[in-house]
Formats: C-alpha cells, sequence, structure tokens
C-alpha cells in the first residue's frame, strides 16, 4: 500500500510565457505549483486564456516551463535526454477538445494502433493494446470502419482509445467534451468512469462544465495564470462566491443554496448536488 498515494506530477512554480523576448510576449503561467498523487482525479477550472491549455502542454513536455520545473514519475520535463522524454509521454496522455485534428488515419484500428506503432512494440502488442483501448471506449464493433463518418462523441472516444493505447498512468482530458452534444458528452464521461474504476488511472479533466468538474475529487482553479483555488471538489464548487468572482459558475444547486441562504435558509455548507440539496431540504432519503 506504500505506493499507493505517490506523487505522479509535481508542479513547482511553474512560469510559460509565448513569444518570450519579443513585443508580443505573454505571460500564461505565472508560478503555478500542485502535485497530483496516483489514481487523483482532478478537474481542472478557469476562465478563457486562464491558462488551462498551456499546462496541459506543461504536463507531457510538450512545452517547458521558462521558470520553475515540472516533474513526470519525478523526471524533470526540461530533459535532453530523449529516452527520458519518451517516458514521460508515455506516462501523460493527452486528449484535445477537437476530435477531427487528432484523427491521423482512416480506418479506426489504425488510428488507434498510430502510437504504439511510433513506440515500436511488437506486431501482437500493437495488436492487445488497440483491441484493449477500443474495448475500454465501447468501440471494438467498429474497428475495421472509418472514423470519418462517426458522430463527435465517438470520433472522441477513438481519439481517446488512441492516448489510452499507448497505457498512460495519467489522462489528461483538455476540453475533450466541449465540442460534443449531450450524448457525446455523457459517452465521454464515462470512459472517463471506467479507466478510473477498472485501471485507476490518474485523470486531469479540463472543462468549463461544473457538473463534469463535480464528478472529479479535487478541483483546481486558474486565474490569469495562477493557481486561486485548490480544494475538495465538494468545497470548491460549493463556493459560489469565489468561483464567480473568477467568471466560473458552481452547479445549479449550490447555486440555488446560495440563492436560499441569501433569503435566510439555513442550509448546511457543501451542497454541490442535486442529491445534497435535497438532502438538506428533506432530510436522507429512506
Ligand atoms: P485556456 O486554455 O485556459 O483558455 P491558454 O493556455 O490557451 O488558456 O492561454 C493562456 C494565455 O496564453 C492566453 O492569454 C492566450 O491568449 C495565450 N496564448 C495561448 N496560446 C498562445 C500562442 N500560441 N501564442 C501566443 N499566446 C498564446
Ligand atoms: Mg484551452
Amino acid at each position: 500500500m506504500e505506493e499507493a498515494n505517490k506523487t505522479i506530477i509535481s508542479v513547482k512554480n511553474a512560469v510559460y510565457k509565448y513569444n518570450r523576448d519579443t513585443e508580443d510576449e505573454v505571460t500564461a503561467l505565472r508560478g503555478v505549483s500542485f502535485d497530483i498523487a496516483e489514481g487523483d482525479f482532478v478537474a481542472l477550472v478557469g476562465a478563457n486564456g486562464s491558462g488551462k491549455s498551456t499546462l496541459a502542454r506543461l504536463l507531457n513536455a510538450l512545452y517547458v516551463p521558462d521558470e520553475g520545473e515540472v516533474l513526470v514519475g519525478g523526471v524533470s520535463t526540461d530533459t535532453g535526454d530523449s529516452d527520458k522524454l519518451f517516458g514521460i509521454r508515455r506516462t501523460v496522455g493527452v486528449v484535445f477538445q477537437n476530435p477531427d485534428n487528432q484523427m491521423v488515419a482512416s480506418v479506426i484500428e489504425d488510428d488507434v494502433a498510430f502510437g504504439p506503432e511510433n513506440l515500436g512494440l511488437p506486431p501482437a502488442e500493437i495488436r492487445e493494446r488497440v483491441d484493449y483501448a477500443l474495448e475500454c471506449v465501447g468501440m471494438s464493433e467498429y474497428k475495421k470502419g472509418t472514423p470519418f463518418r462517426l458522430s463527435g462523441g465517438q470520433k472522441q472516444r477513438i481519439a481517446i482509445a488512441g492516448v489510452l493505447a499507448l497505457r498512460p498512468k495519467v489522462l489528461v482530458l483538455d476540453e475533450s467534451t466541449a465540442m460534443l452534444d449531450p450524448r457525446g458528452k455523457k459517452e465521454v464521461l464515462d470512459v472517463v468512469e471506467r479507466v478510473r474504476a477498472e485501471d485507476g488511472m490518474t485523470v486531469v479533466m479540463i472543462t468549463h462544465f461544473p457538473d463534469e468538474a463535480a464528478r472529479a475529487d479535487r478541483v483546481i482553479a486558474l486565474d490569469g495564470g495562477k493557481v486561486v483555488m485548490d480544494a475538495s471538489a465538494r468545497k470548491a464548487l460549493s463556493d459560489v462566491e469565489t468561483l464567480r468572482a473568477y467568471g466560473l459558475d458552481a452547479p445549479l444547486p449550490a447555486r440555488i443554496a446560495y440563492e436560499m441562504r441569501k433569503r435566510g435558509a439555513l442550509l448546511p455548507d457543501g451542497i454541490v448536488t442535486a442529491e445534497d440539496l435535497a438532502e438538506a431540504l428533506c432530510g436522507k432519503n429512506i
């Protein structure tokens, strides 16, 4: 059990600037620090431009910080050692917003195999990983088909399968449900629940949707490139005023509880879900 809470990602005072030392310089991250332990489920929230995507790219060494450091499994992402870099990219898999930009092949199973092929794995292992990943996202029956005719949710599940085929320890989803309809969103969130339940995967989910963030155990909020909240999901998402100050919505039940308290209702703290609110108003379901 000693391994249970091992730190897998450590961000220490990370600063990141675009167009550094030019007149177009933008400081996207201004000294960000946090640790993520193996098995954590973190929602990363923040208004547009707060630095979420930049941070996602720092987590798998697509970018290295200008100051401070990012450690993945204890190894700095700012390494000249290509084996170490390779290890980091295998450890942290990132799924982006637009599934169309993540498709590389015209047959679904080839698309999913692209990553493992690039790892130079033997064909039998590639086969096994592709089957596992497609099974995980519930798309096995489509493997011989073309990705282009799929729904947005199905395409995003294929993109996730491509990342899962690399067997990452950490799955980072950068607003991966943003372009999907409600059904597509649910499909993707169900996959996240599944890899967490079955593989204990560490998940960092960047999202604009407060109800999605409520699925996580912990919420980290960014504002102007700084961490402004880092707390349990219950504490962070029930704090309507603080969220609002950073341009963020709390889940609807939390907002209802907030408005009721303003009108004198004596409700407990920490109301986030519909169940929490119902329990506060009517007692436990018996
Ligand atoms: P978020 O994902 O939270 O919307 P980003 O990490 O994309 O935020 O952006 C953080 C800041 O960095 C913003 O001010 C954004 O305009 C700027 N930025 C992002 N990408 C680039 C880029 N490629 N070149 C210059 N500035 C960028
Ligand atoms: Mg973004």
